[in-house]
């Protein structure tokens, strides 16, 4: 067997590591041996291109040379940023890694058609589809993660003509690629071609508010694995057709499971939607907080908790926020030391991105058996003694239940059900929605105005004076 075949062979076996690294990514036990797997079989696919292409020599020693930095810049880069990144803005990072793998696909397609003589009329069609789905994946995956990043505003920009353009673009898309499949050699058809697609990245991306942002990374992402399969077509390389089409597939999949999770279409997200960020203006606690809010102590918190048999604890947003996952896994380690049945109800969108409390959460060695998903813990909210909800807002307002609000139809926690309510966070302050929460004026509730890492430290210490 040649080094060709050979490799060809462990392009296969990699292809199927990453089916089979995807199906070990269904359960919190076996994410990480699912993720080390594909990311091993990557690397092995890398090596063995590296072998492929130093047997077949091509590439000259300045070629080596600008492979050599550009992979290990590439990785340092990649690996800080995944290091560093705070958990709240990892939606900008998978933002930014959907702009490189757009934008490189787009160039391997700019690359071939360049070489149009060398390459023959094969590379046309993908290459014109490679590069209008890369272009537009890169231009609006940067526009999102600025958003993200407060750098464009999270309010959806919307100038007059912009729906007219947004129609006007995509068609002259088609004209394009006829235009490129009919004439492969034409400059114009190409650079043509790559600068609508980079503009309609932009333009499709600006209307959208900023709290809309983690669908349409979800939606990006799954354009960026289309765009690494026709850069596999146009290549000619099983390895990328294949894991291309993972990423887009299961990306799609992604954005469809989020959009049902909120109850909302993937076309009304993508012509605009409500929430514009994490900014609703938020009441303060204290004077402007309405009279049936019934405020409560760190004290008062830990002798409910304390004599309570099973307490079902809610985690949102704000726990995200505050990064105050290790303190809830204590006070939850403390309560069930003690006896008491402790329960995380985890919202699929609860957080700003798909599984973010599930990763919080598994960051504080939380065993997995406590954690249960909507569907298996609401009916057992009636049961719970206690719902201590913390930093958690739309994914409990139980308004969702009545038609004619922003949040109609939207699955929620049943936390009403809990025979007592207890709520962590710093103020009236509206969620994502930017909503009131009917459960907050529910009798049962108590609100402990606080930081959810304050509060939870306070209510460990509180707890901990009880139960001895
Ligand atoms: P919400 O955004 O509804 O509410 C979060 C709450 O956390 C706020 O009301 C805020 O209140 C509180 N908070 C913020 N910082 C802190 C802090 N440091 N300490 C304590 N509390 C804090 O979050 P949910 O998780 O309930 O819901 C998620 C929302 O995001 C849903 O509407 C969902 O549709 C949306 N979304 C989720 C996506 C996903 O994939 N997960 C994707 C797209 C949207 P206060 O300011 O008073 O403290």
């Amino acid at each position: 067997m040649n080094v060709s075949d050979t490799v060809h062979y462990v392009f296969l076996v990699a292809a199927a590591c990453f089916v089979l690294g995807l199906h070990l990514m269904n359960h919190p036990r076996t994410a990480r041996r699912g993720n080390t797997l594909s990311a091993g079989a990557m690397a092995v696919a890398i090596a063995a291109t590296v072998w492929l292409v130093a047997d077949e020599g091509t590439i000259s020693r300045t070629g080596w040379l600008v492979l050599a930095s550009g992979g290990l810049v590439g990785a340092a880069l990649g690996l800080y940023a995944a290091r560093e990144v705070k958990m709240t803005a990892m939606p900008q990072l998978v933002s930014l890694f959907n702009a490189v793998g757009g934008g490189a696909a787009a160039l391997i397609a700019v690359n071939d058609l360049l070489e149009i003589e060398n390459a023959g009329a094969r590379v046309s069609l993908p290459g014109a589809l490679d590069i209008v789905i890369g272009a537009v994946t890169f231009s609006g995956s940067l526009v999102a993660a600025g958003k993200l990043q407060g750098l464009v505003s999270g309010a959806p920009v919307v100038f007059p003509g912009a729906r007219l353009l947004n129609v006007l673009l995509p068609a002259s898309f088609v004209a394009g690629s006829v235009w490129l499949v009919l004439a492969p050699d034409s400059r114009t058809a190409l650079y043509g071609l790559t600068a609508v697609a980079l503009l309609f990245g932009v333009t499709l991306v600006l209307p959208i508010g900023g709290a809309d942002m983690p669908v349409v990374i979800a939606l990006l992402n799954a354009f960026t694995g289309s765009a690494v399969a026709m850069a596999g077509f146009v290549l000619n390389e099983t390895a990328l057709i294949v894991a291309g089409m993972l990423v887009s597939s299961s990306g799609g999949i992604l954005t469809k499971l989020m959009a049902d999770a909120m109850n909302r279409s993937i076309a009304g997200i993508m012509v605009g939607g409500f929430g514009t960020g994490d900014d609703a203006p938020a009441a303060a606690a204290g004077s402007g907080t309405p009279a049936q809010v019934r405020s409560v102590s760190a004290d008062d918190v830990a002798i409910q908790l304390a004599y309570a048999s099973k307490v079902v604890l809610v985690p949102g947003y704000g726990l995200a926020a505050a990064q105050a996952q290790h303190e809830l896994g204590d006070l939850a380690k403390l309560l069930s030391d003690h006896g008491i049945e402790v329960s995380y109800a985890v919202h699929p969108v609860a957080g700003r991105m798909p599984g973010h409390m599930n990763v919080l959460l598994a960051e504080a060695n939380v065993p997995y058996t406590q954690l249960k998903e909507m569907d298996e813990i609401n009916p057992e909210f009636p049961q719970a003694d206690v719902a201590l909800v913390i930093g958690a807002n739309d994914v409990t307002n139980p308004i969702a239940r009545r038609p004619g609000n922003a949040i109609s139809g939207m699955p929620i926690l049943d936390v009403d059900k809990a025979r007592s309510v207890v709520v962590i966070k710093r103020s009236m302050g509206h969620g994502y929605a930017g909503i009131d929460n009917e459960l907050y004026t529910d009798p049962k509730t108590g609100m402990f105005f606080t930081d959810a890492k304050k509060g939870l430290g306070e209510l460990k210490a509180a707890v901990g004076e009880f139960v001895g």
